[in-house]
């Protein structure tokens, strides 16, 4: 890949101390106030190439000065050069790692991680034969024609989709004429438009054997929630013969798992009007699994929170609570261990003797410890005895390599 046209001299820093050792360790993050100085200003995107006090290499990565992530890195170690071959044997390198993860049986699952297989701030998923591009910093609009032809040569995408994390939709309009939708090139051009985006905002693929439907122009993330599949299996082998509230269903993800694995009815509840109408869709679309076409399936629209509190009569054997990310800033940190705490309390209200609680948390802010200790804390206080069936945390095409990147974790209770 050739680099977009630059400024000479190359862009050259100098990192303090902290930062250099930092930086050595494997963090793919150089923050502004750790800049010791440069020799002159950077663009968007460029390569930034990072020395230490003795002037020797020690990194290169993609330059933003909009960010207080000034440089995402892309590489550390020996030098190297950042040519076509470098780029197809980082995607190479990403995609055998997932090597012998998933069988035909699953044909959505995430191809790149972002800074975790190398690739700062950008999310490659897969739907079946559509993939889906995201880009969660600026730094690589610049280079998003030469990421999206690799990407097209290497899979052979039917449709590849661009997505872009809100607080870079702006920049990417204004400076570059860049809007989420289907990435046009020969191939795509030759779909019928209004047909191909139709398709795309139902587009189907296979989890674990279960078929789904994701909305990949719209939906939340890249259209659905690929890092819960795991934990969705684990539902599946102990749905039999219950009755399940799956909070914060989203498009019934958890729901379809619990079905196949004989729950006798399953509700659906979310605030969302259109991910219910997606759990409804799913659901039809899989009953020719003869367990999922016998389970009761019913959809309540309300705010989970208001409808536990006010709906404590009703009785499950078996609660899943995977809400949004609670805490978005660390601000919001003490208050979302607090919300995971009434959340818990007000789900084992309604849970049966023998029930089993599953609750998730995707809030980067919050640790596993004290999102642990929050849900332990209300069981400790219902006095109910309780053991531990598991504590998950990603799945390995999510995995993480430091510790910002650490976001999901789930404990599994059965009461006795
Ligand atoms: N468990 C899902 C993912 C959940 S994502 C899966 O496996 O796919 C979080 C979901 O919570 C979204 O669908 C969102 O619409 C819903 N949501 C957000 N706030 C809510 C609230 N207060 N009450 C109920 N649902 C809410």
């Amino acid at each position: 890949m050739s680099e977009p046209s630059l400024p000479s001299p190359r862009l050259r820093l100098r990192v303090s101390p902290t930062a250099e050792s930092v930086l050595r360790a494997g963090h793919p993050w150089l923050f502004s106030e750790s800049i010791r100085d440069q020799n002159r200003s950077g663009i968007l995107g460029e390569l930034a190439v990072i020395y230490d006090r003795q002037d020797r290499f020690l990194a290169f990565g993609l330059y933003d000065p909009g960010s207080p992530i000034r440089v995402r890195i892309l590489h550390r170690g020996r030098p190297a050069t950042l040519d076509a071959a470098w780029w197809e044997r980082r995607l190479r390198d990403s995609l055998e790692r997932r090597v012998g993860l998933f069988d035909e049986q699953t044909t959505g699952y995430r191809a790149i991680h972002g800074e975790n297989d190398g690739w700062p701030g950008l999310v490659l998923d897969r739907y079946d034969s559509a993939w889906v591009l995201k880009l969660y910093t600026a730094a690589w609009l610049p280079r998003l024609g030469e990421v999206s032809a690799l990407f097209r040569t290497a899979l052979q995408p039917r449709a590849l989709v661009l997505r872009l994390s809100r607080n870079i939709q702006d920049i990417a309009r204004d400076q570059f004429r860049l809007t989420e939708g289907v990435l046009a090139d020969g191939a795509d051009a030759s779909m019928e438009p209004a047909t191909s985006s139709a398709a795309l905002r139902r587009q189907r693929f296979l989890e674990s054997g279960l078929s789904f439907e994701a909305d990949l122009l719209q939906g939340q993330k890249t259209g659905f929630f690929l890092d819960q599949r795991e934990n969705r299996r684990r539902v599946e082998a102990v749905a039999s013969g219950r009755e399940v509230l799956n909070a914060f269903s989203f498009s019934g993800g958890f729901s379809l798992y619990a079905a196949r694995g004989g729950a006798h009815a399953v509700t659906d509840l979310d605030i969302s009007e259109h991910a219910l109408e997606s759990a409804r869709r799913n659901f039809a679309l899989n009953s020719t699994h003869s367990a999922v076409a016998q389970c009761r399936h019913r959809l309540i629209q309300a705010d989970a929170f208001a409808w536990l509190e006010q709906n404590r009569d009703a009785r499950f054997d078996l609660i899943i609570l995977d809400p949004p990310s609670l805490a978005r800033r660390e601000a919001e940190r003490a208050a979302a261990i607090q919300a995971y705490g009434r959340l818990a309390t007000s789900a084992l209200r309604t849970l049966r003797d023998r029930g089993i609680l599953v609750a998730a948390s995707c809030s980067a802010h919050v640790s596993a410890t004290e999102f642990y200790g929050a849900v332990t804390e209300a069981l400790r206080r219902t006095g109910r005895p309780y053991h531990e069936l598991a504590r998950t945390g990603h799945p390995p095409d999510h995995w993480w390599t430091f510790p910002e990147a650490e976001y999901l974790k789930c404990l599994y209770v059965a009461l006795v």
